[in-house]
């Protein structure tokens, strides 16, 4: 799919682009839609508890609904969830932790210049 959310509609020999909340859409004007939807989700961070991408997470990692339950088992779990390492495609390791870090450094950059979807 060229746009989140959003599915391809020729017409009259143009392309469009419909979905249900928007309607049928020029392509400048989902282009404009899309960087919105990508603003948003880049201020999403993953909950380690409950395993969702919440946009309530507190500096400590936790949003706000594990938050108001928390136990000494919960705080066990939440800290080996966040020392979990991950294996990543760009032959990188990482910790749950640091994976917004991760993500930013030069070897994991150079690794998706490398293999973008859009070359
Ligand atoms: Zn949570
Ligand atoms: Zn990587």
């Amino acid at each position: 799919m060229k746009y989140i959310g959003f599915e391809e509609v020729k017409k009259d020999g143009k392309t469009y682009y419909k979905n249900r909340e928007f309607g049928l859409c020029s392509e400048e004007e989902v282009k404009k839609i899309n960087a919105g939807i990508a603003e948003e989700v880049s201020k999403l961070k993953l909950c380690p508890f409950c395993n969702v991408w919440k946009s309530d997470i507190n500096h400590k990692g936790i949003c706000k609904e594990c938050r108001n339950k928390p136990t000494k088992a919960y705080a066990k779990d939440h800290k080996d969830r966040l020392t979990e390492r991950f294996n990543c495609p760009c032959g990188g390791t990482y910790q749950r932790r640091n994976k917004s870090i991760h993500f930013k450094s030069k070897r994991h950059i150079e690794y998706e210049n490398e293999n973008d979807p859009y070359d």
